[in-house]
This record gives C-alpha cells, sequence and structure tokens, in this order.
C-alpha cells in the first residue's frame, strides 16, 4: 500500500495519524536531497503514530542517517517520535523558546508555571488535574533526556534537494514556531501557523507575552509573503492569503465577544468568560464540553484577554489566588 505522495519534486507527504485527535492527520514532509534529505515534523510518541512516520520513511527508502529533522513547533504531534526517529547523525532543528519545552532540563518547570496559571483562572481543581496528567501534550511529548537540537530561527537558511528555505520565525501558536519559504518555488511549509479548515489554536504561555498579539502579528509577516503554495501540517491546502484575512478577521470577532462578555458582568473569572463565550464544538452547553476542550477554551480565551489587557480595553486582579477581568 503506497501511504506516501509527491507533493512537488522531490517534496513528498507522509500521512501519520493522530487518533482521536480533531486534527485527524499530519502532514509530515520529507524534502529527498542527493546527500542529505529533510524530514518536517515527526507525530505524536504513540504506536499509531509511529507506525504511519516508520512505514512512510521505508516506502521512501530514507536513510536516517543521511537525514536531519526540522521541527516547526513544540507541539508533540509534531515533535513526540523526535528522538526515535532521529540518528545520531542527524541535525535537529528547533528555535530556541520551543525547544525550552521538549527539553527536560526546562520543560517541567514550565509545565509546573503553566499549571499554576491555569488554577488562577476558576477552572476546577479535579478537572485540572485530568488534564495535566492525561492531556496528549504531555503523554506523547518526546523523550525529556533527548538534547540534540540545532538551533534555526529567522535569517537561517537550509540548502536541500535543490531547495533553498528560509526559516520565518511566527511567534503565536507556539512561543517560537517555525515557517519555512522557497522564494523561487513561492512556496511556504506553514507548520500549524496557518491552517486551512481548522483554527489554530492560541493560548497563554509562560515563556510569550501576549500570544495573540504576537500571532496576529506574525499573519501579516507571512501575509506580505507572494505565496502560490502553502504547504500546511494538518489537513488541505487552499488560497494562502484570503485564509489569513479569514484568520485576521475571525479573531477581531473573537476580541469582540470577549470584551463583551467583560463588559456585561464585571469581576468574573477566565473560565467563566470562556463559558459565555460561543464555540464550534458538539456540546449541549458549557458544564457539558468535555474536560480537555474546556482547557482549550481557557486557554483560548486567556490569549483573547491578554490581548485585550495589552490594548489598555480590560484590566487583571488578582484575589485570593484568582484572575478576575474588569473594563477599563
Ligand atoms: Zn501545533
Amino acid at each position: 500500500m503506497i501511504v506516501t505522495r509527491e507533493v512537488m519534486e522531490h517534496i513528498y507527504r507522509i500521512p501519520v495519524p493522530l487518533p482521536n485527535n480533531p486534527l485527524r492527520e499530519l502532514n509530515c514532509y520529507l524534502i529527498r536531497g542527493r546527500e542529505r534529505s529533510l524530514l518536517i515534523d515527526t507525530g505524536f510518541r504513540q504506536e499509531a503514530c509511529r507506525q504511519a512516520l516508520f512505514a512512510g520513511l521505508q516506502e521512501l527508502g530514507v536513510r536516517m542517517e543521511d537525514t536531519d529533522v526540522l521541527l516547526t513547533h513544540l507541539h508533540s504531534d509534531h515533535t513526540g517520535l523526535l528522538p526515535e526517529v532521529a540518528s545520531p547523525e542527524s541535525r535537529v532543528y528547533i528555535d530556541d523558546l520551543d525547544r525550552d519545552w521538549i527539553v527536560g532540563r526546562t520543560r517541567f518547570e514550565l509545565e509546573r508555571q503553566e499549571d499554576g496559571r491555569f488554577a488562577m483562572t476558576g477552572i476546577p481543581a479535579d478537572m485540572l488535574k485530568v488534564v495535566s496528567d492525561t492531556h496528549p501534550g504531555r503523554r506523547f511529548a518526546p523523550d525529556p533526556d533527548f538534547d540534540r537540537y540545532t538551533h534555526l530561527s529567522t535569517g537561517d537558511t537550509l540548502e536541500v534537494g535543490g531547495y533553498r528555505l528560509q526559516a520565518i520565525q511566527t511567534p503565536g501558536h507556539t512561543p517560537s514556531h517555525l515557517c519555512l519559504w522557497m522564494e523561487e518555488q513561492q512556496t511556504m511549509f506553514t507548520g500549524d501557523h496557518v491552517l486551512f479548515d481548522i483554527t489554530p489554536n492560541i493560548t497563554r504561555w509562560p515563556n510569550l507575552e501576549n500570544a495573540l498579539g504576537r500571532y496576529l502579528e506574525s499573519l501579516k509577516k507571512v501575509r506580505a509573503y507572494p505565496v502560490k503554495t502553502a504547504l500546511p501540517a494538518h489537513r488541505a491546502t487552499g488560497d494562502f492569503h484570503a485564509r489569513i484575512d479569514a484568520l485576521l478577521a475571525h479573531h477581531e470577532y473573537r476580541l469582540g465577544e470577549c470584551l463583551k462578555v467583560v463588559r456585561e458582568e464585571p469581576g468574573l473569572l477566565p473560565y467563566d468568560i470562556a463559558g459565555r463565550m460561543t464555540w464550534r464544538i458538539r456540546a449541549k452547553n458549557w458544564d457539558d464540553f468535555p474536560i480537555a476542550q474546556k482547557w482549550f477554551a481557557v486557554g483560548e480565551c486567556l490569549s483573547h484577554l491578554d490581548y485585550l489587557r495589552a490594548e489598555g480595553c480590560v484590566r487583571e486582579e488578582v484575589s485570593d489566588g484568582l484572575l478576575r477581568y474588569y473594563p477599563v
């Protein structure tokens, strides 16, 4: 059974299934070079992903001794299998702030800070415990002991398979997410920065101020590129510039919605603000949301509150270890 597909000359897509995940699949890309090849992203550290990735690499006859790996960002569906798939000869590229979320020496402290901040949102403690113990981002994360990463960021280029790839740092979805631009082909690997039939999740990060503000900036940054072909990390591609306009409009609408809730009921906790916003999910009401979805919704809500705070539209008050928001 052939699973890989050549999307451009010497560039192959390896579909990696993401079981029980709304993203459904990861698009891993392999750029085949004469001397060295490059694999972009890997899949969760989970059996279904492992089988698909290794089968795809085998089908393409890839030798990992001759292959380097680039991680667009820290999320486990992109990084989980890295330590298993990389050979001792592989160079592994990632930008620094995202690397800090996957290596053991910094990962656990950042996760502790993240949990601490979520605990202040009014999300019930038992719910938070369940999420931090079970959510796939942590369960299927890469081996924290692997620490052979090479920093790659804006200004750096990689040459592979006759292509020249320019790294562009696009913070927002994660603290130092990377897109890759091939000028001659007017093609961009967009990672999760621009997805076409799902909205990239934006949350609050302990090591990135105003993630939504940074995300919107990063969208405008890549919008300036004459992209003809976008190669996203999940699902299908589409019209790059039209999609960015739609994402910008989406967040503007959500910001308005979030501000309206704060104005109507000053002093709410983020957990309750999230519950009053509208979400595209199959659940009767906020109480009925699956726990993991609530956690994502609260994170998304926090990133909107941070943006509104930076714009001077709301203010935050901390009392008894809880965050409350008021209109300005
Ligand atoms: Zn992601």
